[in-house]
């Protein structure tokens, strides 16, 4: 049989399978706004008609450069009249028809909260996307976490500092310094907590619906299965020493719990105040292991396409190995053309719909897209955009194994070089190099 017989069979299928498919689909429509290269109906049947003619021209594309070959290319290549997931494809554009930009194959990008194992139990649960999940993400790992109406996450403490941002509801904190000072507060949505390596510390849901909230961690392969609870280290100490070092006799060491508590329900505590009282001068007030309003404290970087709020440790002074950015872009709006000297960059999507490209040496380049309750990695100095492909605005974190956030972008970088060094590399007239902006915006205006 002729290759160009098969070619059409798969052809056919592809459009009867996307003629079933296209009802509807505002997503479908927004690629299909978005440029000349994407995969389109209205296209593709155009092509479906012209299948033959198509298939010579684009026989003759082949003899031209990867470039040309590719943007010129037509749908046939693309079909996929076997299985698929349906599902995941309309999730993933750029995966199902990537940009003709993107080349080889770079390591996974991207995994979701919502494909992991969901530790659930009475009082709330919890999952993690760490170095298990993304291989290459070696600096950092993520927790999301729930906890009900007055639940705990038992009193623990472990190996990785830990950063956090309230995502919904309310908790009350509490973390004790070497020094045995204190510190006790509330937060809500938008407020952040850090807590060092080693300090012991508590998280319980208030009042209302409890709340959730996203921890990273310093360590891409920590395990929030993995942390010292204080069940555990009781339980496991001979009740004679529990004797001489507490004071508890044997009966009252068999009502300690005998196995860890971990998450679980218990009564709302009183009024913040109440607990500060009761700490009286070891109430520790120097050190503000919270920070209030991350979502809307001003910042320079702001713009018509949206806002870049950066906490690192010169704003929040114990935030001393994570630092952090908070972006909002709008619909169509992009995080510029960047990339981090200092730090790989995980990010962590709490809102909208975007996708993302990133280019590494080789050159390695792969496009992926990102919803709501995502992980993104950018490997460590690898350039990279972030664009708000959806209706609504996103908004991401991207954070850092670094005491500082630093970024290098290109367009401030490409209007610092002199006339004749920008116009060796990038082969223009001086006039178009000229109309970019002269300055790192962070997020542009649209
Ligand atoms: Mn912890
Ligand atoms: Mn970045």
């Amino acid at each position: 049989m002729p290759a160009d017989d098969n070619e059409l069979r798969s052809t056919e299928a592809f459009a009867e399978k996307e003629a079933n498919a296209e009802d509807g689909s505002q997503d479908r429509q927004n690629q299909e706004d978005r440029g000349p290269d994407r995969l389109t109906r209205r296209a593709f049947v155009g092509t479906a008609a012209m299948a033959s003619a198509s298939l010579v021209s684009a026989a003759n594309a082949f003899s031209q450069s990867r470039r040309d070959t590719m943007e010129g290319r037509t749908d046939d290549y693309a079909s996929d009249p076997g299985p698929e997931n349906k599902v995941l494809l309309d999730l993933n554009p750029d995966s199902n028809l990537p940009p003709f930009t993107d080349k080889g194959n770079p390591p996974p990008f991207w995994y979701s909260f919502d494909l992991t194992a969901k530790r659930l139990q009475g009082g709330g649960w919890t999952h993690q996307v760490t170095e298990r999940e993304i291989a290459q993400s070696k600096d950092l790992a993520g927790v999301n976490m729930r906890l009900t109406s007055g639940s705990f996450r038992e009193l623990h403490w472990h190996l990785a500092d830990e950063w956090a941002i309230m995502l919904a509801g309310r908790a009350r904190v509490s973390v004790m310094q070497p020094d045995g000072n204190m510190f006790i507060d509330d937060v809500e949505r938008g407020d952040l907590w850090y807590f060092p390596a080693g300090y012991p510390h508590s998280i319980q849901g208030l009042e209302g619906p409890g709340c959730e909230f996203l921890l990273v961690f310093d360590q891409g392969d920590f395990s929030e299965d993995d942390t010292f609870l204080l069940s555990d280290l009781l339980a496991h100490i001979p009740p004679d020493v529990i004797q001489k070092n507490m004071g508890w006799t044997r009966q009252e060491w068999d009502q300690l719990p005998p196995e860890e508590l971990y998450i679980f329900p218990a009564e709302l505590p009183g009024p913040l105040e109440a607990d500060k009282r009761f700490l009286g001068s070891r109430l520790e007030t120097e050190n503000q292991y919270t920070f209030h309003g991350a979502l809307t404290l001003p910042t320079p970087h702001q713009t018509a396409g949206g806002s870049a709020r950066v906490l690192d440790s010169t704003n929040f002074p114990v935030s001393k190995n994570i630092a952090s950015a908070v972006v909002v872009l709008k619909p169509g709006a992009i995080r510029e053309l960047h990339w981090h000297p200092n730090a790989s960059e995980w990010q962590y999507w709490i809102q909208g719909k975007g996708r993302m490209t990133i280019v590494m040496t080789g050159p390695k380049a792969r496009t992926s897209d990102f919803n709501a309750g995502d992980v993104g990695y950018v490997p460590n100095m690898a350039g990279h955009y972030i664009e708000n492909t959806g209706t609504e605005d996103v908004i991401f974190l991207e954070m850092f194994r670094t005491h500082q956030y630093q970024s290098i972008s290109v367009n401030e970088w490409i209007s610092r070089m002199p006339d004749r060094m920008a116009q060796a590399h990038l082969r223009l007239p001086v006039s178009t190099i000229r109309r970019i902006p002269s300055s790192q915006l962070v997020v542009l205006p649209k």
